[in-house]
């Protein structure tokens, strides 16, 4: 089931067309980053699927019906890092949050801040707190009413290398437990360690979409080696349909459409033939890679 559903969205502000016709769904499940660079409308979308923001043209809908305000409250979100008061705890400024938002209950306030991992310094001053504590403080105020999805705005924005593999963790945990989290990042590392599924805006359009594994390999690479490269490539060029052969720096490079390369039967084609293969990889292109190459950057 998709718990987002977008078709066609478009919005401008004035004569900036900042969503251009946006349409993709989002998994019950999984982790789905929106990812593009600086402008291209990730904040823009997001603002949208919250309500913040109306759309000019185009629907979305939430757990497949249009947005209600029972559909909301299992939606919680972090689009811009909450106020909170610097000399009070976690625990007092979450029942802030939860006075201002009505969401949750007080009861819960415990319950989330075991989830973040802050339950031992719940008594602590905010303005004692790291960075990557403050941020958790801010996701534990999203996660109040128990949501079925999570949507964050560039959540380890401004966070040090410590603070970052703190929210990957606590991402990663709370998918464990079946929250759907829908994240914008321009950190395309980021993106490709935590999140399962992908969306690649570029100028407001939506220029690749899938799990980050497809949106990855568009072709299959295989990187072969053997201590006789001439001979090798001479029996790889015999071979019925094997795709395209390329020399590489030390190894052969063979490339197709994703799918149509088999490892296994090249080398035992080869190995047939009466050559040993010692190096057999199938190539992954890095998302930053593939980033760069959809958006001409
Ligand atoms: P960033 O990574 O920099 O936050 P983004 O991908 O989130 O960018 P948006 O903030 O959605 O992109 O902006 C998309 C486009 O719309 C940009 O060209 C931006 O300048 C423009 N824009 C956003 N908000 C407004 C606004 N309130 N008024 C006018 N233009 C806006």
């Amino acid at each position: 089931m998709d718990v987002l559903a977008l078709d066609s969205i478009h919005k401008s502000y004035g004569p900036i067309q900042a969503l251009k016709g946006v349409s993709l769904n989002v998994p019950q499940g999984t982790v789905y980053g929106i990812l593009g660079p600086n402008g291209s409308g990730k904040t823009t979308l997001l603002s949208i699927i919250l309500d913040v923001l109306s759309a000019d043209k185009g629907n979305y809908s939430w757990f497949g019906t249009i947005s209600s305000k029972y559909q909301r409250r299992k939606i919680g979100s972090l689009l811009e890092t909450p106020n909170f008061y610097h000399y009070l705890s976690a625990v007092n400024n979450l029942k802030i949050t939860h006075s201002i938002s009505g969401r949750g209950s007080i009861a819960e306030i415990d319950e989330v801040l075991h989830k973040v991992n802050l339950y031992e310094r719940r008594n602590s001053r905010f303005s004692t707190y790291s960075l990557g504590m403050k941020q958790r403080l801010a996701i534990a105020a999203a996660l109040l009413g128990n949501p079925s999805v999570l949507v964050l705005d560039e959540p380890t924005n401004g966070l040090d290398p410590v603070g970052i593999a703190e929210i990957r963790a606590l991402i990663r945990q709370l998918s464990l437990t079946g929250t759907t989290i829908i994240l914008a990042s321009h950190l395309l590392d980021e993106v490709e360690k935590v999140c399962t599924h992908v969306a690649i805006l570029k100028t407001g359009q939506l220029i690749a979409e899938g799990t980050v594994e497809d949106v990855l390999a568009d072709e299959d690479i295989l990187e072969i080696g053997a201590s006789e490269p001439e001979q090798l490539k001479s029996i790889l060029w015999s071979m019925k349909d094997i795709g395209t052969i390329e020399t590489g720096e030390s190894l052969i490079l063979v490339k197709g459409p994703k799918g149509s390369i088999d490892p296994a039967a090249i080398n035992a084609y080869c190995h047939a033939a009466g050559i040993t293969v010692n190096h057999l990889v199938m190539r992954k292109k890095r998302l930053e890679a593939r980033f760069f190459e959809l958006t001409n950057n």
